[in-house]
């Protein structure tokens, strides 16, 4: 029998780039079995070993950057500058949790009779599940830090985007990583994902993705208690005060939502503006949205490439139909590719499914608003809860809305949701729990408590 194949395509060209075989149900159930049997022997790794393998694998990343970068660049259409980022956050990332194996510190806590210590123990196989938007940084906040609390890891990544994936798989083998405690499973959801859910020996899932396959992901793992991380969708407000930087905020907002084509959980795709300068506001949008570079992503000063695929350009595409309000759009190649405008809509209503729905592309609603209540009001008007931002020179305000606003992750005067070394992670359907940041090890480990008697 042919193993089941799937063809690669660059989203600039609509060209193959590689045809990859698709993992089977039998094949994810037989390598789940290796990872848990890998288990034992990875955990008892001395931690400073564990360590430097962690810090090799950091460097193996580093040395081939620009490779995986240019791989990314044609898998997902991702500009050339944020695939250099996200190789080299995937690296930094590495970097960070292989200083964690040393400092798994447990506590010793009083007790009569004896000593009570806890230990922070790995939990076995995890199962990492990648969504196409962000292939690199996403694999690398679940692969991490599991690895480095002392678990195995199995990793599925998007159908359509498993290219740097692969190519990460390989270079922590080239590290020294053993084989079967990190391994990269490309194939379908309802195939290979839906086993690591399935599966019992699978101790633990960090899914990223949207909030409706995150529901069944989370309603699977109850069936065994399965521990479980869930990153999912957004739909995040840029709040902008009469009193801002009005410059500066109107100059960012493109790059707060069309960055990655808009392709991005924590994109500001909903713009408030107080109505006192809403017109200023829009005013200074236009050129700003005009001036954003859209085309060969390869290209140094491209600032925005295609979206992923054709299907997901028709979903974009649905949310402006002819007769839309739209205020102003930006450019876009013809030819092949699939691409999409920069596109700003003027909603007149707050129930329009441009406001309420996450579109995942690059299409950003202006609405005016009157008071800070009210901002606060429709920033919450949504059950999504992953990012935001604020702009405003008044700190208390700035304060008192950040503290506001249902979201994990809020940004005050900019739009930067995503560092290695905080957290990050959503409230309401945007998720559960965190990653990133000091805590993530607590997401890998259990603790398990010892009492020792000291009575003769
Ligand atoms: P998706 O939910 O369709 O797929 C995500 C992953 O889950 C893919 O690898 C897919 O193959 C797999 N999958 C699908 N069905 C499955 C099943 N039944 N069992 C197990 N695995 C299954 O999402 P997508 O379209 O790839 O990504 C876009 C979504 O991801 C958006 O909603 C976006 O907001 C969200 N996202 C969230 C974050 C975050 O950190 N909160 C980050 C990036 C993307």
């Amino acid at each position: 029998m042919t193993a089941a194949t799937f063809d690669v395509i660059n989203p600039a060209t609509e060209r193959v780039v590689e045809t990859v075989a698709l993992t089977s149900a039998e094949e994810t159930d037989e390598a789940i079995v290796r990872a848990a049997a890998a288990f034992p022997s990875w955990r008892a790794v001395a931690p400073g070993e564990r360590a430097a393998l962690l810090r090799a694998f950091a460097s193996a990343v580093d040395a081939d950057r620009e490779n995986l970068a240019r791989l990314e660049v044609a898998n997902s259409g991702h500009t050339i500058s944020n695939a250099r980022w996200e190789a080299g956050n995937v690296r930094d990332v590495l970097n960070y949790y292989a200083a964690a194996p040393e400092r798994l510190f447990g506590r010793q806590i009083p007790v009569p009779g004896g000593l009570d210590v806890t230990f922070a123990e790995p939990l076995g196989v995890v199962g990492v599940i990648v969504p196409w938007n962000f292939p690199m940084p996403i694999a690398g906040w679940g692969f991490a830090p599991a690895l480095a609390a002392g678990n195995t890891v199995v990793l599925k990544p998007a159908e359509l985007t498993p290219l740097t994936a692969l190519r990460l798989g390989e270079l922590a083998r080239e590290a020294g990583i053993p084989d079967d405690a990190f391994q990269v499973l490309p194939g379908k959801g309802s195939v290979v994902g839906q086993r690591f859910v399935d599966h019992p020996a699978v101790r633990k899932i960090v899914f990223t993705g949207s909030t409706e396959v995150g529901k069944q992901i989370m309603a699977g793992c109850a069936a065994s208690v399965k521990r479980v991380t869930l990153e999912l969708g957004g739909k995040n407000a840029n709040i902008v005060f009469a009193d801002a930087d009005l410059e500066k905020a109107a100059a960012t907002a493109p790059y707060g939502v069309f960055d990655n084509a808009g392709q991005d959980c924590c994109a500001r795709s909903r713009i408030l503006v107080q109505r006192g300068v809403f017109d200023r506001f829009l005013e200074l949008l236009e050129p700003a949205v005009h001036g954003v570079v859209v085309g060969d992503p390869g290209d140094e000063a491209t600032e925005m490439g295609p979206l992923i695929s054709a299907a997901h350009r028709a979903s974009v595409a649905g949310y402006v139909p002819p007769g839309a309000p739209v205020a102003f759009r930006g450019s876009a190649p013809d030819g092949p590719g699939f691409w999409f405008p920069p596109t700003v809509l003027l909603p007149s209503s707050v129930d329009d499914r441009t406001v309420v729905e996450e579109i995942f592309g690059p299409v950003v609603t202006v609405q005016a608003f009157d008071e800070e209540a009210d901002a606060v009001r429709m920033a919450n008007a949504t059950e999504y809860g992953l990012s935001g931002s604020i702009w405003t020179r008044d700190v208390g305000r700035a304060l008192r809305v950040a503290r506001g606003v249902e979201a994990g992750n809020l940004s005050v005067n900019s739009h930067s949701s995503v560092r290695y070394w905080t957290p990050f992670g959503g409230v309401k359907q945007s998720g559960l729990g965190r990653e990133l940041g000091p805590d993530a090890l607590a997401a890998f480990t259990e603790t398990k408590n010892v009492f020792i008697s000291t009575e003769g």
